[in-house]
C-alpha cells in the first residue's frame, strides 16, 4: 500500500499545475543531481515570429507563398510562424512529396516544384550552395532552395520564457549544479540564449539522437538526470531520463505520454516546484 504522505504530495503538485504519473516519482525527483533541459518552448515560449526576408532570384510573394505552403505541412513552431506570416497566399499551392527531416527541415514539391526548408544542414545535405555569411547572423534561419538553387531566407524570433532567468537561479539554490541546456538550434543563438538565462552548459545544432548521447553520457557519469522538453523529438530523451519531465500546455502528445511528470503551466520554475514538493513529501513519509 502507498503510505498517506504520498497522496498528499500528488494533491500539492496537482495543486501547482504539477502531474506526477506515480509517487514513486516523488521519491526520485528528491535524488535528482543534474538537469538537462530541451531550449525552444521549455525555456522560450516557442512561439515564433518572423523578422526578416531575404530572396535570392525569386520575388518575394512567390517566396513566401511557396515556403510557407511546404510549412504547411509541419506542426513545428518555425513552420506555424511561417505559415502565420504568409496569411492566406499557400493555399492556392499543391504540395506534394513532403518529407520531415529531423533536425533539419522540410523538403517537398509545391507546384511541380522542389523546395527545401529548415537550417544549413538541410542545405548541405542537398548540397545548395548559399552565402557563408549568413551563418554569421545569431537569429533563428529558415532557409529556403527552390528547384536546388538557393532562394533566400528568413530570420525568425522567440521570447525567453519569464520565469526562465528565477527557474535556473532556484535550482541552484537547491543544491542542483549541474543544469545543461540541449537544443537543434544553430549553437551561436543557443550559447546567447544560454547566457541570457545563466545556463552555464549549453549545446546547439543537436540532432534528436544527439540529445540521447548526451543524457546517457550523464547517466554513464553516475548523474540522476531529470530531462524536461516539449517536443515529439524529445520523446526519446525523456523516456532515457532518470525523471523525464514534458511541457502539458504546449507540448506534444508524445513528449507528455512518455513523460513521468507534466508541467500544465509551461513553466520551467515549476521544476524546482516539484523537487521541492518531493523533498516536504519525504519527510511526512518518513
Ligand atoms: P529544438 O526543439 O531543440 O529546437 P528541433 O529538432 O525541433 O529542435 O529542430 C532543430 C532545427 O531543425 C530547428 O532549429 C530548425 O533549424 C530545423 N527545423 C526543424 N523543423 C523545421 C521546419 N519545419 N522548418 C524549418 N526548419 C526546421
Ligand atoms: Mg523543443
Amino acid at each position: 500500500s502507498i503510505p498517506l504522505g504520498y497522496f498528499g504530495g500528488i494533491g500539492a503538485a496537482s495543486r501547482n499545475g504539477i502531474l506526477f504519473k506515480g509517487s514513486n516519482y516523488l521519491d526520485l525527483i528528491t535524488t535528482v543531481n543534474t538537469v538537462v533541459m530541451d531550449k525552444t518552448g521549455t525555456l522560450t515560449e516557442g512561439v515564433f515570429k518572423v523578422q526578416e526576408i531575404k530572396t535570392n532570384g525569386i520575388e518575394q510573394a512567390e517566396f513566401i507563398a511557396l515556403t510557407a505552403a511546404l510549412e504547411s505541412k509541419s506542426t513545428h513552431p518555425i513552420a506555424q510562424a511561417i505559415v502565420q506570416y504568409s496569411g492566406e497566399s499557400h493555399k492556392q499551392k499543391t504540395v506534394s512529396d513532403i518529407e520531415e527531416i529531423s533536425g533539419h527541415g522540410l523538403k517537398g514539391k509545391v507546384d511541380g516544384k522542389e523546395v527545401l526548408a529548415g537550417n544549413g544542414k538541410l542545405m548541405n545535405k542537398f548540397s545548395i550552395a548559399y552565402d557563408r555569411q549568413i551563418d554569421a547572423i545569431i537569429d533563428t534561419i529558415v532557409l529556403v532552395a527552390v528547384d536546388g538553387k538557393f532562394a533566400g531566407y528568413i530570420t525568425i524570433a522567440d521570447q525567453i520564457k519569464a520565469d526562465a532567468v528565477q527557474s535556473i537561479k532556484t535550482l541552484h539554490h537547491l543544491g542542483i549544479k549541474d543544469i545543461v541546456m540541449l537544443s537543434g538550434d544553430k549553437d551561436s543563438i543557443v550559447q546567447k540564449i544560454a547566457k541570457e538565462i545563466g545556463i552555464d552548459l549549453a549545446f546547439g545544432g543537436l540532432l534528436p539522437e544527439d540529445k540521447v548521447n548526451k543524457v546517457e553520457e550523464l547517466k554513464k557519469q553516475g548523474k540522476t538526470v531529470a530531462f524536461i522538453g516539449d517536443g515529439i523529438n524529445d520523446a526519446p530523451v525523456i523516456t532515457l531520463a532518470d525523471v523525464g519531465m514534458a511541457m502539458g500546455g504546449l507540448g506534444s502528445d508524445a513528449a507528455i505520454e512518455t513523460a513521468d511528470v507534466v508541467i500544465q503551466t509551461d513553466q520551467p520554475s515549476k521544476i524546482a516546484t516539484a523537487i521541492n514538493i518531493g523533498k516536504k513529501t519525504k519527510q511526512i513519509v518518513w
